[in-house]
Parts: C-alpha cells; sequence; structure tokens
C-alpha cells in the first residue's frame, strides 16, 4: 500500500494495491458532525454503500461539495474531496473530470447551494452532461446558517427571513431538471426509503453523462414536519418503476402505490414532475445518448514540464 495524502483538499486518501478487495473501513472517514436523526447520515451511508459494491477505488473517487450541511460530505470519506465555495460544486467538479476523466466524480449540493447561488452553473453543468453523479440533497431550508427560506421551501413554512411564511410556490427541481438542454438522467428518491436511494445512486453511477439525483431530506432541526406524514404513511409516496428506470422489489409489500413510467418518455416525465399531488420516486428521465462534453473535448494529456511551455507559450502572446 503507498500512502498518499492531501491536506490541501481536506481530506486524505490513500493507494491500494490493484488486487486488494475494498471494504466500508476503506471509505470511512471521521464520525460525521451532522445532527442526530439529519437525513444526511442516511445518504452516507449509502453511498459508502456504493462504494463498496462498485469497489471504486479511494484514490481515483473524488466528492466535490459546495456549502451547507450536506457540504461537509468530503470530510467524512476516505477518498479525495473539496469542500469548495457556495454555489461552486458544479463548476469545480466540472474542471476536475475535464482534466482527470478517469477519476469518478461525484458532487453533493444542498437546495440552496444548487438551485439559488449556484443555478447558473446548474444549468451548464446538465447542458455539459459530463460523466458524474450529482446529488441534490434537498431539505428544502438554509440549515447551515439556521433556517433561512430557500428556493424549495414550501409556501407558507416559517422561517427566520420570512417569519409569517414564505411567500413564493418553491421551485420544483426535478421541474426544472426536465426543462434544460441536453438533460439526461434526472431521478428523485428519499433518504428515508434507505433501499430505494441505494438503487437510486447506483443508477445514477452506471449512467452514461449527469446522473442527477434529488434526495428529499429530512432536516429534524428546522423541518422537522416537512416530510412526517410521508415517513409514516407510505402510500402517500407513489414509485415509478420501469425495467429501464428502477424496480427495488424490496419495497413493494410496504409502498403499493407504484406506476410504469418509461424514463425515455420526456413528455410524461414533465407531466408526472408538475404533479405535486404526491410524492414520486424513481428515474423520471434517462437518455444515454445525450452528447456529453468530456467525450468531446479531452484534454491531451501532455507532462508537466510540456505544459508549462504550453502555458508560458500562450502567456507570452499577450506580454508587453
Ligand atoms: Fe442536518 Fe438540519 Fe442539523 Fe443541518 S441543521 S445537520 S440539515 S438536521
Amino acid at each position: 500500500m503507498s500512502g498518499v495524502s492531501c491536506s490541501l483538499l481536506g481530506c486524505a486518501a490513500v493507494g491500494y494495491d490493484d488486487e486488494r478487495e475494498f471494504e466500508l473501513g476503506d471509505y470511512e472517514g471521521p464520525t460525521a458532525r451532522w445532527c442526530p436523526g439529519c437525513g444526511d447520515h442516511s445518504v452516507l451511508t449509502a453511498v459508502e454503500r456504493l462504494l463498496v459494491a462498485e469497489q471504486l477505488k479511494p484514490e481515483q473517487t473524488m466528492f466535490v461539495s459546495g456549502i451547507g450541511c450536506s457540504s461537509r460530505f468530503p470530510h467524512y470519506l476516505k477518498t479525495y474531496g473539496f469542500h469548495g465555495l457556495h454555489g461552486r460544486a458544479f463548476p469545480v467538479a466540472t474542471g476536475i473530470k475535464l482534466h482527470r476523466p478517469d477519476l469518478d466524480v461525484f458532487v453533493v449540493m444542498g437546495d440552496g447551494d444548487c438551485t439559488s447561488i449556484g443555478a447558473a452553473h446548474w444549468i451548464h453543468a446538465v447542458r455539459y452532461n459530463m460523466n458524474m453523479v450529482a446529488m441534490l440533497l434537498d431539505n428544502s431550508i438554509y440549515g447551515l446558517t439556521k433556517k433561512q427560506t430557500s428556493p424549495t421551501t414550501p409556501r407558507g413554512f416559517k422561517t427566520n427571513t420570512q417569519p409569517t411564511g414564505s411567500y413564493l410556490p418553491p421551485l420544483n427541481p426535478i421541474q426544472t431538471m426536465l426543462g434544460m438542454t441536453n438533460v439526461s438522467f434526472v431521478a428523485q428518491t428519499a433518504e428515508w426509503i434507505p433501499a430505494h436511494l441505494y438503487a437510486t445512486l447506483r443508477a445514477a453511477y452506471k449512467h452514461k453523462g449527469l446522473g442527477f439525483v434529488r434526495i428529499l431530506q429530512r432536516c429534524p432541526m428546522f423541518t422537522p414536519s416537512l416530510y412526517e406524514r410521508a415517513v409514516k404513511d407510505p402510500s402517500l409516496v407513489q414509485m415509478l418503476v420501469h425495467d429501464d428506470g428502477l424496480t427495488v422489489p424490496e419495497l413493494e409489500k410496504i409502498y403499493k402505490d407504484r406506476a410504469v413510467h418509461d424514463p425515455k418518455d420526456l413528455d410524461a416525465a414533465r407531466r408526472l414532475a408538475q404533479d405535486d399531488e404526491r410524492i414520486r420516486l424513481g428515474v423520471f428521465f434517462r437518455d444515454e445518448n445525450r452528447p456529453c462534453y468530456d467525450d468531446i473535448r479531452r484534454v491531451p494529456k501532455v507532462a508537466p514540464a510540456e505544459r508549462m511551455t504550453l502555458l508560458n507559450a500562450e502567456l507570452d502572446k499577450y506580454a508587453v
């Protein structure tokens, strides 16, 4: 085993023998410091399961986050990580993927992070459709900064910035995704249904292109009532099922409201997404034939010395 650490990124990764089988302990970092009962714990567990199942090399795996409770994610894994600026996870991740297409890149964002300050980056990352997994951990509130209205806060919900209740209808991230250019994979899951969460993340990982997963996430500190009824009553949740999408057989007895939805059908996906009568979980849309920017514009591999020569030659063009 060869040791490589990266204190700059706030995480440490190690190089392993190629033959070795990775176990949970190879990915688990320090104990997570989220509040007890926070849905982020469940997402971390599902991600660790995925890393083991896919045997991803810790030294070849990168988690990129912005700012928010969920953005502490990279600290709790032994892979590489970059805990960046609010709303800027996508540009960092796309830059990494462009230069290192061999890495498995995961983007972790909160609702304020992705759909407010990071919204411009969100639109273009979807259009670039690079081969990564993007997780939107949506608890419908700014949790880290203590209960301000976010774009996905339900109308009427009282927050510290809108104490009489949120004024506007919430932004629907799935509906928004389905209107974006070159979208290729859109799914929704819930952290309180671990089997569905894991299966969805795995499907997103296996997708060629940007696998975008909105994860409905409980924040017991600031939005404790948000999903309370749906957690207790499975009949309030509808599962979207299809052979080309997702089926989770072990959930069939509990979640009996099931709708067959072909994820190739974008119009049907849009209709399902805009109907907010019930919570729908599953793959809304998937198309592996959409162009991926990392396939089209590969950065050529050059030695560091040659790269410096090329860079200096470029800069010399502008010298005065
Ligand atoms: Fe989780 Fe909410 Fe606590 Fe943040 S404030 S760690 S989202 S429970």
